[in-house]
C-alpha cells in the first residue's frame, strides 16, 4: 500500500513509497524530523499529519530520485551542499518523466491522488544546504548529522542519539551501489564506514529496508569492501550497463562497484 506507515518504536515511524523506498520520521516532545522523502508519489504532508502535529524539519539523506523527489511537498527541505548538482539533474522533469515510464513498465499502481504532469514539472523544491555541524534539539532526542560521502559525495546519516539508533538513507547497506558516476571509491566507502563505526549507536536503518540493523553488519560492508577484486566479482548487468558494474558478495554483504571505484 503508498504510505504505508510503521510505528517502529515511540519516537519513530517509516514510511514505505510506491517501490521499497523507506522515509522515517523521528517524533520528538516539540518537534519532528523526516529524513528523506521518496519518490515523491505519495502525500506525504498527508501521511505525517496523521502522526504527529509537531513542526518538521525535513531532512534529505542524499540526491538520488528515490529518496529526494518528495522534496517539492515541503516549504524546505535540507540536503548536503555536494549533492546540490545531482539533485537539479534527479529532479528534473526528464529524469522525473522516466522515473514514471519506469514505474508503468513495472506495472506500480500510482496513488489515485497522484498527477503525472505535476509530478513531472514539480522540481527540486526549496532545498537549503544542510548544517552538517549542527544537532537538532526535538524535546528529549538530539539528532546529529553524519557525513557518510561514498555512494554520493552528499549522502549524510541521522544519529538519534539519546536511542544510539542511525538511519543513513543509501550511504551503507547490504547491496551499495558504488559504480554510480557520481560515487566516490571503495577506498573512500571503508574510511567513511570505519570513521561511523567509532559513532556511538546499536543499531542502524537503511533507505531501502525498515529492518532494524545491528552495527556489526558495517563490518561485513567494510569486509566485503575490502576483498572485492575484478577478478572475484561478476557482472551485474541489472541497471545501467555502460557503466560496466560489477558485484562481489560475501558473508550477507554485497557491494557493486566497476573499474573506476575500485581504488582502495
Ligand atoms: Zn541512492
Amino acid at each position: 500500500m503508498n504510505g504505508k506507515v510503521r510505528k517502529i518504536y515511540p519516537y519513530l515511524y517509516s514510511i514505505k513509497d510506491l517501490t521499497n523506498v523507506f522515509c522515517y520520521l523521528i517524533v520528538g516532545e516539540k518537534r519532528a524530523v523526516l529524513f528523506d522523502t521518496g519518490n515523491g508519489m505519495v502525500d506525504l504532508p498527508a501521511v505525517i499529519k496523521k502522526i504527529t502535529d509537531k513542526p518538521v524539519t525535513v531532512i534529505l539523506g542524499h540526491a538520488h530520485a528515490d529518496h529526494a523527489n518528495g522534496a517539492y511537498q515541503f516549504n524546505e527541505v535540507f540536503l548536503h551542499e555536494k549533492d546540490f548538482k545531482l539533485c537539479k539533474l534527479h529532479t528534473s522533469p526528464p529524469f522525473r518523466k522516466g522515473i514514471i515510464k519506469s514505474f508503468e513498465e513495472e506495472n506500480f499502481v500510482f496513488p489515485e491522488s497522484f498527477d503525472a504532469d505535476e509530478f513531472a514539472k514539480a522540481g527540486a523544491g526549496s532545498v537549503k544546504a544542510l548544517d552538517t555541524s549542527q544537532k537538532l534539539d526535538l524535546g528529549s532526542l538530539t539528532v546529529e548529522i553524519i557525513e557518510m560521502p561514498a555512494h554520493t559525495a552528499g549522502s549524510i546519516g541521522v544519529l538519534i542519539k539519546e536511542k544510539k539508533v542511525l538511519l543513513d538513507s543509501d550511504s551503507a547497506n547490504d547491496h551499495c551501489w558504488m559504480f554510480l558516476e557520481e560515487s566516490l571509491t571503495l577506498g573512500e566507502y571503508i574510511k567513511m564506514l570505519k570513521r561511523t563505526y567509532k559513532y556511538d549507536f546499536n543499531t542502524f536503518f537503511i533507505g531501502h529496508s525498515d529492518e532494524a540493523k545491528p552495527k556489526t553488519d558495517m563490518l561485513k560492508y567494510i569486509n566485503a569492501a575490502q576483498n572485492a577484486t575484478m577478478e572475484n566479482s561478476q557482472v551485474y548487468n541489472y541497471v545501467l550497463e555502460q557503466l560496466k558494474p560489477r558485484i562481489y558478495s560475501e558473508n550477507g554483504a554485497s557491494i557493486v562497484f566497476n573499474e573506476r571505484t575500485l581504488v582502495k
